[in-house]
């Protein structure tokens, strides 16, 4: 249930109202806007009388929400999130192009690619250093080294960095990453998602294989339940019955999750591909259907790559790529 209060209500009488609605067992989540204060119920809504609280003096009118998605509900947040990465914005017309090698594999991989990415209009880096794989003996990532030459990387570009966690007990080795990355497989890792809601660092939430957008949703919930807000939801490809491709673009996710969620939507279409010559068609695909921002995979020799060679573009494809997004992202503004 929302309740959006009256232009002019004093703060006193905002705390007042909270308050009794706290003596309900509810939690209450406010969201100021410029000219509006909305209360967001969060808990159980079943005994508020909804004519008593409509018929307050500073309530202009209550809502039911019916989704379970409270938090990143459009309805309790009208307005687009603005995710804030060091001078970076993500959202409400703010475009995040990031861009890196899947996994990090050495100083000289990293950076080289970083400066290109950087080059080309790159806002942000990415680079594996934890590595999900289907087999346990593919290569797993550098870990805490790969973490190390990416914090490198950044001090040598200026680049923020975005890599994945998939255990929490390696939280302490993302201090100084920009946006921890939580990954399809973990998409639905409750306890991890709670514990990065009690961080304040941004988080790129990707889509699981096999999940619904409500679900992902339903885990960004998780991590604003926890207090953290800064959430920045990815489409990434889910598994149909095609097998041309690694997984199935659902590009209607993007205009669903921006009516559903004020929280910005990116796309990643090397992974939803696989194939590096499908990922430039849909990369501007995306930014055609409006999406925040993309996240691609480059490397600077495909490939000899230790991970997801064959769905990553050379630094000069991404350059020309980046080129066709600009003109395509001026175009739908
Ligand atoms: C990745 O970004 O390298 C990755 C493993 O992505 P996903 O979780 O979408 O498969
Ligand atoms: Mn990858």
């Amino acid at each position: 249930m929302i309740a959006i209060l009256k232009h002019g209500t004093t703060q006193e009488q905002t705390d007042h109202l909270i308050s009794w609605l706290q003596r309900m067992n509810l939690d209450i989540h406010v969201s100021e806007g410029a000219h509006v204060t909305i209360l967001g119920l969060i808990g159980d809504t079943s005994r508020v009388d909804m004519e008593l609280l409509s018929s307050l003096e500073i309530v202009e009118s209550v809502k039911r929400v019916s989704e379970p998605f409270k938090q990143a509900n459009r309805k309790f947040h009208p307005h687009d999130s603005v995710i804030q990465v060091g001078d970076v914005k993500i959202g409400g017309g703010h475009f995040a192009m990031m861009a890196g090698p899947c996994s990090v594999e050495s100083e000289e991989q990293i950076i080289e690619v970083a400066r290109a990415v950087k080059a080309s209009g790159a806002n942000i880096l990415r680079g594996g250093a934890f590595k999900p794989r289907t087999s346990p003996y593919a290569f797993q990532g550098m870990k805490g080294e790969g973490i190390e030459l990416l914090l490198k990387a950044k001090a040598d570009t200026g680049l923020p960095i975005v890599t994945e966690i998939m255990n929490i007990s390696t939280l302490d080795l993302f201090n100084d990453v920009d946006i921890i990355q939580v990954g399809a497989r973990n998409m639905q890792n409750f306890d991890l998602l709670k514990e990065l809601g009690k961080t304040n660092k941004p988080i790129l939430l990707k889509r699981g294989l096999a999940n619904t957008l409500q679900e992902l949703l339903m885990s960004a919930e998780y991590i604003m339940s926890e207090g953290n807000e800064n959430i920045i939801l990815c489409e990434r490809g889910i598994r149909t019955f095609e097998t041309y491709t690694r997984n199935t673009l659902d590009l209607s996710a993007v205009s669903v999750l921006h009516d559903l969620s004020h929280l910005p939507v990116i796309v990643d279409p090397s992974h939803a591909t696989g194939k590096a010559k499908l990922v430039p068609p849909m990369a501007l695909a995306a930014v055609a259907a409006g999406a925040d921002g993309l996240i691609i995979e480059v490397h600077n020799n495909p490939s000899c790559a230790l991970c997801d060679g064959a769905q990553s573009l050379t630094p000069a494809q991404f350059d020309q790529l980046n080129k066709q997004v600009n003109r395509i992202w001026e175009a739908v503004q």
